[in-house]
This record gives C-alpha cells, structure tokens and sequence, in this order.
C-alpha cells in the first residue's frame, strides 16, 4: 500500500493527507509535551482517549449549530477533518483564575471571574506563544476584526456548551484553548472551531474534591495523567473499551 503523505506534525498529532481533496486524516499520538516541549513523556493510551473525547465535544458542538473542522472518527487514533486554514491564534476562555493568569495577576488558582474571559495568544513555538493583545492581531493581519468579533462568539459559545457538559458529570471547566480555521465555501470564507478539543488543552476540576483531570496533572507531576484523562472518558460514556478495561457488573442478589 502506498505511504500517506504528511503533511505537519506537531507536539500531540499528525496530519496525513486525506481521501478527498479539502480533507485530512489526524492521528493522535501518545506524546505529552509540556512547557513548550522541555518536558515530554510518552503516555500509552492517551492518543486513544484524545481522539474519543475530541470526537465528543466536536459532535456536540456541531449538534447545537457550532461549525467545526471534525468530519468522522476513523479508527482508535485518527478522525477525518476539513482542511482549514489555520488562524495564528490560540483562544484561552477563562472561568476561574489559573495557570499563567493567575501568576500574572496574582491570583489563587479556582477564583472564579466576574465573567468568562477571552484572551488570545500569538501561536509561535519559538516565542512560547506569548498573550497578545487585539490591536496586535489587527495590526499584523493575522486576523480582522470582524473575524475577531466571529471568534469571540463562537469561543464563548464552546464555553457554554464545554462548561455544561463538564458540570453534568461532576467536572468544573477552569479554562481551555481552541483553535480557528478559516474554510471556503462558494468563495466566502466561513470560521470553524478546528484541531482538538481534549483534557491537554482544558483545565478540568472534579467538583466535589478539586481533583485535577488534565494536563497540569502531568505539567505539575500530579500522578497519572492516563488515569486521570480516562476518569474524563468514563463519566462522559466515551471509554473506548480496549483502552482500559471496564470495571464488571457487581450481581446483587
Ligand atoms: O497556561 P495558561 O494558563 O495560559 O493556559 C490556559 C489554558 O489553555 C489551559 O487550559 C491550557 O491547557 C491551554 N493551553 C493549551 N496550549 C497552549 C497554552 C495553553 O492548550 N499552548
């Protein structure tokens, strides 16, 4: 069989082209990558959870109206998703102070915001992504302002859907990143919400105990991040159940 063509590869996926013009495969890897790849880890069966959850959240965004780049789940690790083109911009929505904002600020971890936040970073590895303010991403094109008001809403409207979900199965949603792409369609250009959506670009509290269950478990050596991006899975019902096995029915007489 002949070999994929790559098209990039990043810290977490691979991109392969895809079997029609204007697609592309995504495969999720098991790397774990964190302060802008000095610290890495191989994390077995974590590319599986990401591909089922990612599924998930893109599924139900676009039941509820929101455009995305997702397409189909292939197999265990790659989904089929639009080409897009991808805007130089990383969308933090924020609830609760954390990560850099709280120590910029100096803010406790978990205090909650007067309202959710939308803050955007200058997507460039070899700067290590620094915050930038809209006039900046005016001013340098990378986006206009009328696709900045597009991006805004529909980050906001992530936020809805995302903290729902999560409150529904007990998780608090701290904050996130997305990503934008831009599609053509007849000519016009439309916004979707594209790459990932998944525990490693989240911050995921259990409500009740304040338990993390995303990335900063590995960030911050917490314990096992495959353990914890599985307990995500399994409240969502999206274990795939070759990944770990699902604990038997107990029979009460
Ligand atoms: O580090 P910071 O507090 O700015 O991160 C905010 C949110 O964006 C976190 O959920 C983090 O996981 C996510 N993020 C990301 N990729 C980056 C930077 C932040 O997914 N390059």
């Amino acid at each position: 069989m002949a070999r994929r063509k790559k098209i990039y590869e990043g810290k977490a996926k691979i991109l392969y082209e895809g079997p029609e013009p204007g697609t592309l495969v995504q495969y999720f890897k098991d790397d774990a990558t964190a302060f802008n790849a000095e610290k890495k880890a191989v994390i077995e069966g974590k590319g599986v959870l990401n591909n089922r959850l990612s599924e998930f959240f893109m599924t139900g965004l676009g039941q509820i109206g929101v455009p995305t780049h997702f397409i189909k789940r292939l197999n265990m690790r790659e989904q089929l998703i639009r080409q897009v083109e991808i805007i130089p911009l990383e969308v933090i929505v924020r609830n609760f102070a954390a990560g850099s904002m709280a120590k910029r600020l100096g803010l406790e971890e978990g205090t909650p915001l007067p309202r959710p936040i939308v803050e955007f970073s200058y997507k460039d590895d070899k700067l290590g992504d620094p915050l930038v303010p809209e006039e900046y991403i005016i001013a340098f094109g990378w986006a206009s302002q009328q696709d900045l008001d597009d991006i805004v809403s529909l980050a906001l409207r992530v936020n809805d859907f995302m903290s729902g979900v999560m409150h529904g199965v007990g998780i608090r949603l701290i904050d996130f990143k997305i990503e934008i792409g831009r599609i053509w369609e007849n000519d016009y250009p439309r916004l979707v919400v594209a790459d990932e959506i998944s525990p490693d670009s989240c911050r995921l509290w259990d409500i009740e105990t304040g338990r993390k269950l995303d990335k900063d478990v590995f960030r911050r050596d917490l314990g096992s991040l495959a353990d914890a991006y599985t307990e995500v899975a399994r409240r969502l019902g999206v274990l795939p159940s070759n990944v770990t096995h699902r604990p038997k029915p107990t029979l009460i007489n």
